[in-house]
């Protein structure tokens, strides 16, 4: 349970120096209550007050890291109920299931089908994170055998199932490198797995009936000394799966429930006969509050919603996407391509320059910094006026570029012209159209 407001006031210096930029050690207290300061901020804290006062400063639910090298990713971590709120810090890692009975050779054809499963979208890099590994006959070295081959031969980070703490082992030794969560303690093999955990230093998955399970379970091993958990409320039932999830959310958020703090699986694998079930059931996991969904399969028309889905609610709300400010050749542009302006908001400059690649007119465009703006965002927020913008190109380094003086506004911003004018005299602006579908027809008609 964290510590209140008062209680963390009452282990302060209580001296209002005001080195924490708050002016009161009260103020400091409250802020460090609601996770909006860092405990680090007051230099004054003693040794013992610092150790009780780490509880009450930790994350509400603990980031849990899984895996390592290119796919490794946290789970947990969050402080919010709703986006809205602040934003989402980590986004729900997505697994396939892998039978350690699977065929090698079919692995191998999974494994490079996966991998390939990979997007571009506003300048990221859009992919799955897990292969989960299942083991289904008890067959430790082949258990073992798999979990190597997932290890050393892909990117994926690692989750290993299995209820028999030998065949576990197995799939450690052989694969402890790539620190894969380990699933699952249960009440029969709590302390067995507890200690692996423990000694392996990896994350531990806790599985139980029910939440009131769970909050002994999770006792029980951080009791041993164990801090990385993964929670399993051990539902394959829609709507009990949302309420757990809903509650494990809210227990450690809103009751100060730490038993309760820590990131969820789960299986939407478990709970549908076919993949798009599946992908509906993963969808709504991912919006109600699952650190990790566990799918079948992989297969690009179910990812790739998915992995939209993760990214729009994982943004944060008070941040727009950007891209970085700069020249941006489309195509091959020379000394006589044309040149166009508009601003920095990563789904401007996608569609803007989609519809550019799509006329086929080799051009250069350019991206200035409007905070993340879009065009008429940032032309009424005055961060894309007719000064602000004719300084950019004068800077940016065009001119040096290009045999000619014309550049092309957003048609949103016609009214830019004049002011643009103004400060690029010898340059010639043409209003570009305001729907950027029409980009290609105008390209084409300067051509
Ligand atoms: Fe109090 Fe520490 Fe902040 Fe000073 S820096 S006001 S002692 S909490």
């Amino acid at each position: 349970m964290g510590l209140t407001g008062i209680q963390i006031f009452k282990l302060l210096p209580k001296t209002n120096c005001g080195e924490c930029d708050v002016p009161t050690c009260l103020a400091f207290a409250m802020n460090l209550a609601s996770g909006k300061a860092e405990l680090d901020s007051c230099p004054y804290v003693s040794d013992e007050a610092k150790e009780q006062l780490a509880e009450a400063s930790a994350p509400p639910i603990r980031p849990v890291a899984i895996g390592a090298g290119e796919r490794a990713f946290m789970a947990g971590g969050e402080t919010v109920m709703f986006r809205h709120e602040k934003t989402f810090y980590n986004p729900t890692g997505l697994a396939a299931l892998v039978p350690s009975d699977m065929d090698s050779e079919v692995l191998d054809k999974k494994l490079k089908e996966w991998n390939a499963l990979q997007y571009e979208r506003v300048g990221l890099n859009l992919r799955p994170e897990l292969v989960a590994l299942k083991d289904v006959n008890g067959d430790g070295s082949a258990f073992a055998a798999h979990a190597k081959k997932i290890a050393e031969g892909s990117e994926f980070g690692l989750i290993l199932m299995s209820d028999n703490i030998d065949t576990m082992q197995a799939g450690v030794d052989a694969c402890s490198f790539k620190k894969p969560l380990l699933y699952a303690a249960t009440d029969d093999n709590a302390e067995d797995m507890g200690t692996l955990a423990k000694e392996s230093d990896l994350p531990l998955a806790v599985k139980a009936d029910s939440t009131d399970g769970l909050i002994a379970l999770s006792d029980k091993l951080t009791g041993m000394g164990l801090k990385d958990l993964v929670l399993d409320s051990g539902s394959r039932d829609i709507k009990q799966i949302f309420e757990d999830q809903v509650v494990i959310r809210r227990a450690p958020l809103k009751a100060g429930n730490r038993s309760l703090g820590f990131p969820t699986i789960t299986f939407p694998c478990d709970m549908a006969s076919n993949l798009d079930m599946e992908t509906v059931i993963a969808s709504m996991l991912i919006a109600k509050y699952a650190g990790i969904v566990v799918m079948s399969d992989f297969r690009g028309d179910s990812l790739f919603p998915l992995l939209l889905q993760r990214l729009n609610i994982f943004t944060d709300p008070q941040r727009p996407m950007t891209v970085t400010e700069g020249i941006y050749e489309i195509g091959s542009p020379d000394e006589n391509s044309p040149v166009l302006i508009t601003t920095n908001f990563s789904l401007t400059y996608f569609i803007v320059s989609g519809e550019i690649e799509g006329s086929r007119v080799p051009s250069w465009l350019l991206i200035m910094d409007t905070e993340g703006l879009s065009v008429m965002t940032a032309w009424a927020a005055g961060k894309f006026s007719g000064d602000v913008a004719g300084i950019f190109v004068k800077k940016c380094g065009i001119a040096d570029k290009i045999a000619h003086k014309k550049i092309i506004i957003p048609g949103y911003a016609a009214s830019i012209s004049g002011d643009l004018e103004e400060e690029l005299p010898d340059w010639e602006i043409i209003i570009g159209p305001r729907d950027a579908s029409l980009i290609p027809k105008s390209l084409k008609e300067l051509a």
